[in-house]
């Protein structure tokens, strides 16, 4: 990065109602409540930071995703992407709109028994699976999409010592015109690996190949992606048929729909750029009914959609600590989160709203979190109302990989605030602590005793 310029703070009043370079003065509304819960009420029972989740908009995201696909195509699933929140509770909204689970590690997999999904509607993903894992997965009649060849040959030798037959897709990676290509999971299209795993797993007599998944990417800001990796998953789906005799029951598109969150060094803000879920969902299911399949051999449709469906249920409510002059002469305003508690910081320029009512000026301003660190960075340049010491702020459209990714950096986990479709409030995950922190830990004998000076 090249060294910013001095440049001298400007602080502007709001032209309430007219264009500037920043939009309308509707940018700046304070956003008191959410799902008609105040702000401050729930920063005074829970403390700040806090998470707060929507279950109204989590529903209404899966119906509407949902209806996106099943108005155009007989046979649709939906997997929860557990990685993207696997808080139970927030899994349990999906499960009981009826998704399925898609995990990609161990744990994950245990998640998803222990939140009552039945095995059979578990898909377990990922380069990773563990022997006892994938016993258990065997065991239950769960989905198992192979990752690599080595994973195939020691399926194999499972399948044998187990005597039993489970039911196996193979994750493709193909070339979708879209660079890099994620070639490093599952087998590739083009050159041919693709299908020398489905003749391997075929020609085994092992296992039975239900299924071909793949997941192109995450925030893809094209359908046509879609469009050309649905084509070629078709295509394999009828050699199968033709060639191997075996049906393909499911076509796995994964995930990757984008939620309207604006990408860091996006021009345009996310929502004015992204395609919507019945976008994709028509550029998908025009080319698997045109495929040619007999109606009755109509692959079930498979989507593993994570951050489209919660982005934008999830809340980040903060507090300001201080404001400085930086020496170049800007603004700075230290918040009492940082990219520990919003990972995806690094990914987006998150919208942020004051949580109270605010002076009519304006600057542009730099909003650091709290860490005893140089990369924790909220926003490296924000145009917002002056916040003082005290504020509250409202951090928007949080919902995806921040509660799985967080770390314990510094500072502790907050607590996640779930509002049900009556407006109750309930901690889904309380606040981490001390004793928390050092659950795990061990001291050594000898290292009990302090030294007494
Ligand atoms: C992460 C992941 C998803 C969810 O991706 P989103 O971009 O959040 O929709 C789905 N499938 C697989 C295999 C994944 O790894």
């Amino acid at each position: 990065m090249s060294k910013l310029k001095y440049e001298r703070p400007v602080i502007k009043k709001m032209n309430a109602g007219l264009m500037n370079k920043f939009g309308t003065r509707n940018t700046f509304q304070p956003v008191k409540q959410i799902d008609g819960v105040p702000v401050h009420k729930l920063i005074e029972q829970y403390g700040s930071p806090l998470f707060v989740l929507s279950e109204k908009q989590i529903r209404r995201n899966y119906q509407a995703a949902n209806r996106s696909f099943k108005t155009r195509y007989p046979k649709v699933q939906f997997a929860w992407s557990y990685k993207t929140n696997y808080i139970n509770a927030v899994c349990n909204i999906f499960h009981q709109e009826g998704s399925w689970a898609e995990v990609v590690s161990g744990f994950e997999y245990h998640k998803a028994l222990g939140n009552g999904v039945p095995g059979n509607h578990i898909i377990f993903n990922g380069p990773d699976k563990h022997r006892d894992d994938l016993i258990l997965a065997i065991q239950n009649d769960s989905l198992i999409h192979i990752d690599h060849f080595d994973e195939l040959y020691s399926l194999i030798d499972l399948c044998e010592e187990l005597n039993k037959k489970p039911r196996v897709a193979i994750r493709i990676n193909l070339d979708t015109g879209v660079y890099p290509i994620w070639d490093r999971f599952g087998f590739n299209y083009e050159n041919g690996q693709a299908w020398n795993a489905i003749a391997k797993i075929v020609g085994s007599g092992k296992m039975q190949l239900v299924g071909l998944h793949c997941h192109i990417g995450t925030f893809m800001l094209s359908t046509a992606p879609y469009a050309i990796a649905a084509s070629k998953l078709c295509e394999l789906a009828m050699r199968c048929k033709n060639l191997l005799y075996t049906h393909i029951e499911y076509i796995d598109m994964g995930g990757g729909f984008p939620s309207t969150n604006t990408l860091k060094g996006a021009y345009l803000p996310g929502v004015d750029t992204v395609p919507s879920v019945d976008e994709f969902a028509e550029a998908i299911t025009a080319v698997i009914l045109g495929y040619g399949f007999k109606q009755d051999e109509l692959p079930l449709l498979i989507l593993e959609s994570g951050r489209v469906l919660i982005d934008d249920a999830g809340y980040l409510l903060g507090t300001v600590i201080a404001n400085k002059r930086l020496s170049d002469g800007r603004r700075a305003t230290i918040m009492n989160f940082g990219v520990n508690t919003l990972f995806t910081a690094f990914w987006y320029d998150h919208k942020i709203s004051p949580a109270q009512d605010f002076t009519e000026h304006t600057e542009d301003m730099v909003l650091y979190g709290p860490l005893c660190m140089n990369i924790d960075v909220v926003r490296d340049s924000i145009n917002l109302p002056l916040l003082n010491p005290g504020d509250h702020v409202v951090v928007h459209k949080v919902g995806a990989y921040n509660m799985t990714q967080w770390m314990q950096f510094i500072s502790m986990r907050p607590a996640v605030v779930l509002i049900d479709e009556q407006q109750n409030t309930m901690e889904i995950r309380k606040a981490e602590n001390l004793q928390y922190l050092e659950m795990m830990e061990r001291m050594p004998e000898h290292l009990q005793q302090l030294k007494q000076v």
